[in-house]
């Protein structure tokens, strides 16, 4: 088992061109809110030795509201968001600085990238992000990502940094996501309790996964296991793999990379998506749902077809042509996403029918099915 675990791991490894690493903010920070300097310091040095393994590095960075919690003598984390935003914007500009004097002794300089989730779900957003880290990745340079925090409403908050991270590793290409946080990995039970071992190794993805997140959110940081298990799900669903580990480990990223069995590796599930379907599957957010009969269930996550209007039951949500659509079942269940060629009204007037059917319904045949397979992407394993 030892062996597989090894060999799986020197797989994923040697596949891996580019590595996003996350660190939360509890690795940087020390008990009194102030950046751990140290730590810090480790990080640069490790994420340069990366590069100089001739892989692609990003750092997605927590820490700036946690560092400007400590600046502005704040006793503990506000609860309000004009404060939370105040304390991000002195944050991050003490965070960065940090990163990019660490950096500049090794010949090095910090990239800053401050980003929403809108920038992922427009398309021309989402394809400038991925070109600007394509481009920095020609330099000396490390991209250090955070979210927009000074800007990030409701609507367009990612909600937490193992999110941004994830739908970053999917932005690029052969990637590798390793988390770092103040957790040894996934445990088999509750981390607190003795006996509780750390699981190496998640070759199959299944909903028992996530039930093993004890719901442990910290002080300082917004995600606990659970975020980091659903940003492992968004990252393995699409093929890549993901690692989450200890960040306090001295030299925790060479270790990874040389394979070592540290903390927990999920295996990225079947061959990796297209960069298109990416998108499609994982960064925009749905403007509404369709129903389906279990035959066009199976038709699309099993046989690989576009969806018919036959197989439509339920129309909710105004949507416009070109939206994305989230295909559920009878009990609500998502299956999978795609790009609708028609809109709400013209969805509704035809579900249920035949293809044939619909020159008469519409006045004329536009496509015949709502979501061609090329726009479409199955999310959820079916059952059947
Ligand atoms: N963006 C936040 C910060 O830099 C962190 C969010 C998170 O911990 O997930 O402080």
């Amino acid at each position: 088992m030892q062996t597989d675990e090894l060999a799986i791991r020197k797989r994923v490894i040697e596949g891996a061109r580019t590595v996003v690493v996350k660190v939360g903010t509890n690795v940087l920070s020390r008990d009194d809110d102030t950046l751990d300097d140290a730590r810090l310091d480790a990080l640069a040095q490790q994420l340069h030795a990366l590069r100089q393994t001739g892989r692609r590095v990003v750092l997605v960075s927590s820490g700036a509201i946690g560092a400007g919690i400590g600046l502005l003598g704040l006793d503990r984390r506000p609860d309000d968001l004009p404060h939370l935003q105040a304390a991000a914007a002195v944050g991050q500009a003490h965070l960065i600085r940090r990163y990019d004097d660490c950096l500049n002794r090794l010949g090095f300089h910090a990239a800053q990238l401050l980003l929403t989730a809108n920038d992922f779900r427009h398309r021309g957003r989402y394809l400038n992000v991925r070109n600007t880290l394509r481009t920095l990745f020609e330099f000396p340079v490390i991209p250090i990502i955070n979210e927009n925090d000074t800007v990030s409403v409701k609507e367009i908050q990612f909600g937490d940094n193992d999110r941004l991270a994830a739908l970053v590793a999917n932005l690029l290409d052969d990637p590798l996501l390793v988390i770092l946080s103040v957790i040894d990995g996934l445990y088999d039970g509750d981390p607190a309790l003795p006996g509780s071992r750390v699981v190496p190794l998640v070759t199959d993805w299944n909903e028992s996964i996530l039930s093993m997140a004890v719901a442990t959110r910290s002080r300082r940081g917004t995600g606990g296991m659970h975020s980091k298990l659903e940003a492992a799900r968004t990252v393995t669903s699409v093929g890549e793999s993901v690692i989450i580990a200890d960040g306090r480990h001295p030299n925790v990223l060479g270790r990874i990379l040389a394979g070592e069995s540290l903390g927990t590796l999920f295996v990225g599930q079947g061959e990796p998506l297209p960069a298109w379907k990416r998108w499609i599957g994982y960064s925009v957010a749905p403007r509404g749902r369709l129903e389906l009969d279990p035959g066009a269930i199976r038709a699309i996550a099993c046989r690989g077809r576009s969806l018919l209007p036959i197989g439509i039951t339920g129309v909710q949500g105004d949507f416009h042509k070109g939206e994305l659509l989230s295909l559920v079942d009878a009990a609500g269940v998502e299956h999978a996403r795609g790009l609708t060629n028609y809109n709400s009204s013209d969805v509704r007037r035809i579900a249920g029918r035949r293809s044939e059917e619909l020159p008469a319904l519409l006045g004329q045949l536009k496509y015949p099915e709502v979501i061609h397979v090329d726009n479409l992407v199955v999310t959820r394993a079916a059952s059947t």
